[in-house]
C-alpha cells in the first residue's frame, strides 16, 4: 500500500461562490483533493475561516428578500432551466464525480440521474407549496394556511455522492424561496462547483446559492451563525449528532442523516442466484461507500453455505481498478489512503474476533498508486463482533448465519443504526413479518438497495437520522418552509347583499 502523493505539483485552488462571484480565498489552511484512481492530488481546497463564512452567509441573507418574493412559477422556471443544463452536462458531471471520488463512470452517471430527479421534484414546487383553506370555519370566518420560506439554509455534505447529495438539498430549498449556502465535503468539492456554475448559467440571481469550503471550523461557524435558519446534513453518525445538537441549540431547524449498518436477510426459499447478485451489488457497489450498502448478510438456515460460495465467486470475478482510464472495471478505488487503511484494519479486527476471511480483498493484484482494495467476505461473524455492528464503509460483507427469521429480526433490533434493510424470499408471510417488525426506516423486499427516489423521503431511523423531517419528497418541502395560518372575518353592513348558498340559486 503506497502512501499518497502530496501537493508538491502546482494544482488549481477550488473557489468559493459568494454573491454570484467565484473567488479565490486567501486561507490559512488548505486540504488536498485526490484522484483516488491515481493517488495524485488534483486540487487544493481552502478551509474557510469564521470571517469568510460570515461573508458568505451575509450574501445569502442579502439575496433573501427578493428571492423569497419572486413568484413561485419564476423560481420553478429557473429550476427547469437548471435541470436541462444538468442533463446536458450529465456526462461531464459524472466524469467529475469519478475523478474526485473514484466510483465507476456507470455508478457516477446513475448518481447524477438520481440528482436530476431531485431537481424534477423541485420543479413541481407550485403544486407542492400550496396551502390549505377552509371557508366558514365559524360563522363568516375563513381559515387558510400558506407556506413561507424559512430563510438562509445550509447544506453540509459527505464525500460519497459528490453531486447527488448536494442535489438532495438545494433544489428543494431554493424552490421554496430560501437562499442557500453549500459546504461540500472537502474531499470532493469539484462536482459541487460544477453544479454551482450550471445554476448561475440557469439564471439564478446572485447570492441565492453560495458555496463555502472547509472543515469543522467552517461547519461550526455555519451552525452557530445567527442568520442561518435551517441546516441539512448528511455524513457520519458522530458528526450528524454534533450538527444536530449544535444547530438546534442555536435555534435552527436541523435534519441530519448519519451512518448505517444495513442488514440483508436471505431466507432458505430465496432464489439463490438472484439474491447473491443483489447482495454483490449492495455490498460492493460504489466500493461499499454508500449509506445504503448492504454490509451485513443474514442467511437463514441451510442457505448459508451455498450463498457464501456464490458470493465469493461473484466477488472474485469483479474487475477492480482505476476508473479514470476508460478501462472496463466493476469496482473503483476507495476515497483516500487513510480510508483504505481503515477498511484493511477492519479485516484484521474481524480475523482477531474469530471471523473467517472467505474472500480477501487485500489480495487482489494491484497496479498503480490508486487506493484500491478488492471485495471481501467475512464469514462466521457473530452479532456481537465489531464487524457486525460498526460501519466499515468499504467493500466488506460480514455474514452472520441465523437459524430463523425471528433471530435475524432480533439482531436488527439491537442495531444502533436504522437506515436500510432487505429480505430475499418467495414467502409473502416472511416478507410481511420482516417489513412490519424490522428496526430500520427503509425496507427492501427482494431489492438489494432500497434507496427511495426523489418523491419519497429518505427515512433513516435511530442513529442513522437526527431530526423530524427527512430529506427528499414532501418532507423536504415541510422542512424548507414555515406555515402561516390566517383566520379572516369580514363584517357585513346593512347595505350589502346577503346571498342564499350558491347551490340554491337558479331554482326560481
Ligand atoms: P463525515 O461525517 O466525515 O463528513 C461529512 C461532512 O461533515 C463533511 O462536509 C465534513 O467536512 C464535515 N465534518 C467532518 N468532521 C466534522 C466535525 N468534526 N465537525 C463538523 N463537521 C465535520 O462523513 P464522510 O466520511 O464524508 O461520509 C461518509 C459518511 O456519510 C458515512 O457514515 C455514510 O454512512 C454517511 N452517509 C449517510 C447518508 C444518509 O443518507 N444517511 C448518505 C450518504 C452518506
Amino acid at each position: 500500500m503506497s502512501a499518497p502523493q502530496t501537493s508538491s505539483q502546482p494544482v488549481d485552488q477550488v473557489k468559493i461562490l459568494v454573491g454570484g462571484q467565484w473567488e479565490t480565498v486567501c486561507a490559512e489552511r488548505f486540504g488536498d483533493v485526490y484522484n483516488p484512481s491515481s493517488g495524485k492530488v488534483i486540487a487544493r481546497v481552502p478551509f474557510c475561516s469564521v470571517a469568510e463564512v460570515d461573508r458568505v452567509v451575509q450574501s445569502a441573507a442579502e439575496a433573501l428578500p427578493t428571492w423569497a418574493e419572486t413568484p413561485v412559477v419564476e423560481r420553478a422556471r429557473i429550476l427547469f432551466r437548471f435541470r436541462e443544463l444538468v442533463v446536458q452536462h450529465a456526462g461531464a458531471l459524472a466524469q467529475s464525480v469519478t475523478r474526485e471520488h473514484g466510483k465507476t463512470l456507470a455508478e457516477a452517471r446513475a448518481s447524477v440521474q438520481r440528482g436530476v430527479e431531485m431537481i424534477e421534484f423541485a420543479c413541481g414546487i407550485p403544486s407542492l407549496i400550496m396551502g390549505q383553506t377552509m371557508p366558514n370555519i365559524a360563522a363568516n370566518v375563513d381559515c387558510e394556511t400558506i407556506r413561507h420560506p424559512v430563510g438562509v439554509c445550509v447544506g453540509i455534505t459527505p464525500f460519497n455522492f459528490p453531486a447527488m447529495v448536494p442535489l438532495w438539498m438545494f433544489p428543494a430549498a431554493i424552490a421554496c424561496g430560501n437562499t442557500f449556502v453549500l459546504k461540500p465535503s472537502e474531499k470532493v468539492p469539484l462536482s459541487a462547483v460544477k453544479l454551482g456554475e450550471l445554476l448561475m448559467e440557469a439564471g439564478l440571481p446572485d447570492g441565492v446559492f453560495n458555496i463555502v469550503h472547509g472543515d469543522k471550523e467552517c461547519v461550526d461557524a455555519l451552525l452557530t451563525h445567527p442568520r442561518v435558519r435551517a441546516v441539512s446534513f448528511v455524513g457520519s453518525t458522530a458528526v450528524a449528532k454534533h450538527v444536530y445538537e449544535t444547530g438546534t441549540r442555536h435555534g435552527k431547524r436541523v435534519q441530519a442523516a448519519g451512518g448505517a449498518k444495513n442488514h440483508i436477510i436471505i431466507m432458505p426459499d430465496a432464489d439463490l442466484e438472484q439474491a447473491a447478485k443483489a447482495l454483490q451489488g449492495a455490498a460492493f457497489g460504489c466500493a461499499g461507500e454508500r449509506c445504503m450498502a448492504g454490509s451485513l448478510a443474514l442467511p437463514v438456515g441451510n442457505i448459508g453455505d451455498p450463498l457464501v460460495d456464490v458470493l465469493c465467486e461473484l466477488g472474485n470475478s469483479m474487475k477492480v481498478g482505476p476508473t479514470d482510464t476508460g478501462a472496463d472495471v466493476d469496482m473503483g478505488p476507495v476515497i483516500t489512503h487513510e480510508h483504505l487503511q481503515r477498511i484493511t484494519s477492519y479485516l484484521e479486527i474481524g480475523q482477531e474476533e474469530g471471523a473467517a476471511v472467505a474472500l480477501d480483498g487485500r489480495k487482489i493484484p494491484k497496479s498503480g498508486d490508486g487506493f484500491l482494495i478488492g471485495p471481501s467476505v467475512l464469514d462466521k461473524v457473530r452479532p456481537e463482533m465489531r464487524v457486525a455492528r460498526e460501519e466499515i464503509f468499504g467493500p466488506v460483507l460480514s455474514v452472520v448465519r441465523v437459524g430463523d427469521l425471528d433471530e435475524a429480526i432480533a439482531i436488527g433490533k439491537r442495531c444502533t443504526y436504522g437506515n436500510g434493510a432487505s429480505i430475499f424470499t418467495r414467502s409473502g408471510w416472511a416478507a410481511r413479518q420482516f417489513k412490519h417488525h424490522f428496526n430500520a426506516g427503509m425496507i427492501g423486499i427482494n431489492i438489494g438497495v432500497p434507496a427511495p427516489m426523489a418523491w419519497f423521503p429518505f427515512t433513516g431511523w435511530n442513529s442513522s437520522f437526527f431530526g423530524d423531517l427527512h430529506i427528499q419528497g414532501t418532507e423536504a418541502v415541510l422542512f424548507y418552509t414555515q406555515q402561516k395560518m390566517t383566520m379572516t372575518r369580514w363584517f357585513a353592513s346593512e347595505r350589502e347583499s346577503h346571498h342564499d348558498p350558491v347551490w340554491k340559486t337558479g331554482k326560481g
